[in-house]
């Protein structure tokens, strides 16, 4: 976290005088749990406030640090994490790192503030992070709780959606989740759009070529269907949710975004507390830490996470061969055999072998399935252009052959007779195929 200060030279409140509130702003502070506090700037620049808590740490988040005339007198700890209150922000990047923060200040015995300037939405997010992963409860209850104790707590759309995504990968970061493969994907789409280039923090996205892998090669393949090139690996594919009949009517009902519908944050904010007592009341006990699977098939989630420019989750991605996910289309990650995917904001995406055009890909605006569902960023490889096969198990119906992940990728398995080789015959919601890590078995493993 702290590495973001070298680049700041501007504090909070340098040109001013005094450090009292001149800007008006009152000292707002609450206890959230033991040894955490969670307030606003005024509090934690007021040296009689921090002295009264017995806080030994500090963790401001915002555009500037705390004034110099605060930061060079104090004897507190103090850490500095630079977040604008936007929902496009990345802060469940930092979550890990505040959490750990926190958790370490107060097993030493200290006594933690989280602040940021109205100790409303980004600390407050920050906050019930901490909860969630303290009290292993989900987004909603972690909210509900800090609630309690502070009123104003309001995270915004992008944070709420960015915390619910932190609880479903059990409040750590999993690079290998689909959904945040989707989210840094949204991230890096932004910054191609800014840059005209993909920015060297964002190229380990473009995964390697599974066509020329070397090691554990996955048996679960997409190949090119004239040349049977492989093209990807189950690995490689963000499986998505069917947009179904009851997604429209909400999407024409309720207005599923701000960017949808024209609200502005805070009617959505309402719309959302609401939705979240509604459920609250209907829901006992803290449920399952990652509950995303069993909410795909109804529940308001899908009201407050769906598509928007604003919000860096994409909802709609779900968790790697899980029922409901749509067959229409392989939308998948980037990969170093598409040409272009580093400094085109989209294009046509060919074979690299035999350049049959299989698929296309939009940094920016992504692609609208056939199912109706929007997915952005989008890669996505056409289901006729594109078919399936599960080498192990062919290579099981054919013990004479040499195991075919053996043969490296480009080589056609013209000997083989492929299980589920056909076009348009997918992995996911295949009942032979939809075990819980379909990619875990290799050829090394056999
Ligand atoms: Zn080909
Ligand atoms: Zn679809």
């Amino acid at each position: 976290m702290s590495k973001q200060v070298a680049d700041i030279q501007i504090h909070a409140a340098d040109s001013q005088e005094s450090l009292d509130t001149d800007d008006g702003l009152d000292i707002s502070v609450d206890l959230i749990d033991d040894n955490l506090y969670l307030g606003n700037l005024a509090c934690a620049r007021d040296r009689d406030t921090l002295q009264r808590l017995g806080v030994t740490h500090l963790l401001t988040i915002d555009v500037v640090p705390l004034p110099r005339a605060v930061l060079d007198t104090t004897k507190l700890h103090v850490e500095y994490l630079k977040l604008a209150d936007v929902p496009k922000e990345d802060l469940i990047t930092h979550l890990p790192a505040t959490n750990e923060y926190i958790k370490k200040a107060i097993n030493n015995g200290g006594t933690v503030l989280v602040h940021c300037y109205f100790g409303v939405s980004r600390s407050a997010a920050v906050v019930i992070a901490y909860i969630m992963d303290k009290y292993k409860l989900r987004y909603d209850d972690a909210f509900t709780l800090v609630k309690g104790k502070r009123r104003f707590v309001a995270p915004n759309v992008g944070f709420v959606a960015q915390l619910k995504l932190f609880g479903h990968m059990g409040c750590e970061i999993n690079k290998e989740d689909p959904r945040f493969k989707q989210f840094r994907l949204r991230l890096a789409g932004q910054k191609l759009k800014e840059v005209k280039i993909l920015p060297q923090s964002f190229l380990e996205l473009v995964k390697e070529d599974p066509g020329l892998a070397r090691e554990r090669p996955s048996p679960l393949v997409y190949r090119c269907a004239s040349c049977r090139r492989v093209l990807a690996t189950q690995g490689n594919l963000l499986p998505h949710k069917e947009r179904g009949e009851r997604d429209k009517r909400q999407g024409r009902g309720k207005g599923r975004t701000s960017h949808d519908s024209g609200k502005d944050n805070g009617e959505i904010l309402i719309e959302k507390l609401q939705t979240l007592a509604s459920e609250m009341s209907v829901r006992g006990g803290a449920g399952s830490r990652d509950s995303s699977v069993d909410r795909d098939h109804g529940g308001s989630e899908e009201v407050l996470d769906g598509y928007s420019e604003q919000n860096m989750v994409d909802a709609c991605i779900v968790p790697a061969a899980v029922a409901g996910a749509c067959r229409r289309v392989w939308f998948v990650e980037p990969m170093r055999w598409m040409r272009g995917v580093t400094h085109a904001s989209s294009g046509k995406l060919h074979c690299p072998k035999c350049q049959a055009k299989i698929g296309s890909f939009n940094w920016i605006m992504g692609c609208r399935c056939p199912c109706g569902q929007k997915v952005a960023p989008a890669f996505y490889l056409v289901p006729s252009k594109v078919e399936w096969a599960n080498i192990v198990q062919n290579v099981q119906t054919t013990p004479q052959e040499r195991p075919a992940c053996a043969r490296r990728g480009g080589a056609p398995h013209r000997r083989l007779r492929r299980i589920q080789g056909a076009r348009g015959d997918p992995p996911i919601n295949s009942r032979r195929t939809a075990a819980r890590a379909p990619f875990a078995t290799s050829c090394s493993d056999e």
